[in-house]
């Protein structure tokens, strides 16, 4: 499925089997994630490298050739698809945030299709126990969301604004980490808010509604910047709140005093081949249940279409 120009539907397209160049795999793809971002790109919210782009950036899939993973593996390819090695972000750590990088499904071709190529450096084992379904959305609502509650530090008492893909996964090892998780959705959205509960979140309640207690941190998945002000509200001095999504509409401005008091607003971008090394390894040991609702590979507007209308529960998850 490629994308020809922001603004448009995929559309179905026979394209030639990519080659796989040096250092890189070429895998048959057995499933692929949808994600906000992906949203973001069709909807023209994020500029595409090039067109037709094959959006797609949480890639299960089977080695058929190329080097460095045997063929036959499964590997799982996230949003990050290749970093510089050499700029200051990449140089201290921080290679989320190289100046270079680029990125699975908006740089690269990603996985809305049949088969991917990926540099084998950013293509990651993934744990067993995990059907090819189950693993697609720990590839990037995992990996980033856990990034994001990494942000949170110690915080006990955490809300989770918007609880979709990323949140879902977010609360269960929040829970396993003996935190406390308040979700905050949509006004009205009883079904989400059920969801939030069997997932461990002690309460769930309108996001633009009160707090029934201070939090300690706020991770904001959905985009939209009236969260921030709410966010803020509720956590207690000293508190943090994590903006986790790729784009956010317009923050309305809001008086100092919600800032004041040493809280902290940030934002979190992309992620690390260590993030998905240390998350890989934890999914496991919670362990992670992910909620899948499949799609097939053509439906891909469906599923982006339920995605935007928050009609599904969990994660989509197309499969070719
Ligand atoms: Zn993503
Ligand atoms: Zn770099």
């Amino acid at each position: 499925m490629v994308l020809d120009r922001p603004g448009s539907p995929l559309r179905p397209a026979e394209l030639p089997d990519p080659e796989p160049g040096p250092g890189e795999v070429l895998v048959a793809v057995r499933a692929c994630g949808v994600c906000r971002t992906d949203l973001h790109i069709r909807d023209g919210e994020l500029t595409p490298g090039h067109s037709p782009l094959v959006c797609g950036h949480q890639i299960v899939g089977t080695v058929l050739r190329g080097e460095g993973h045997e063929p036959g593996a499964r590997v799982g390819i996230p949003w990050l698809g290749w970093t510089c090695g050499e700029c200051r972000y990449c140089t201290s750590g921080r290679e989320n945030l190289c100046v270079r990088a680029r990125f699975t499904g908006l740089d690269r071709d990603g996985g809305y299709a049949t088969h991917a190529v990926a540099d084998a450096r950013y293509a990651f084992a993934l744990p067993d126990g995990f059907g090819d379904l189950e693993a697609a959305p720990l590839l990037c609502a995992g990996l980033i969301g856990h990034r994001a509650l990494r942000m949170t530090g110690d915080a006990e008492r955490l809300g989770l604004y918007g609880f979709g893909a990323s949140a879902h996964i977010v609360a269960q090892v929040a829970r396993h980490q003996g935190r406390r998780v308040f979700a905050f959705v949509r006004g009205g959205d009883a079904a989400t808010a059920a969801f939030a509960r069997e997932l461990g979140a002690e309460w769930a309640g309108d996001a633009l509604g009160p707090a029934p207690e201070e939090l300690d941190a706020a991770i904001i998945f959905a985009p939209a910047g009236e969260l921030v002000p709410a966010a803020l509200r509720a956590v207690a001095p000293g508190g943090t709140v994590v903006c986790a999504g790729i784009h956010m509409s317009e923050i309305p401005a809001f008086p100092y005093e919600i800032l004041w008091g040493e809280r902290t607003l940030r934002s979190v971008a992309n992620l690390t081949r260590a993030d998905a090394t240390e998350f890989l390894a934890l999914a496991p040991r919670v362990p992670v249940r992910t909620r899948v609702t499949t799609y097939a590979l053509r439906d891909d507007e469906r599923a982006l279409d339920d995605l935007r209308a928050g009609r599904l529960e969990g994660a989509a998850v197309l499969v070719p």
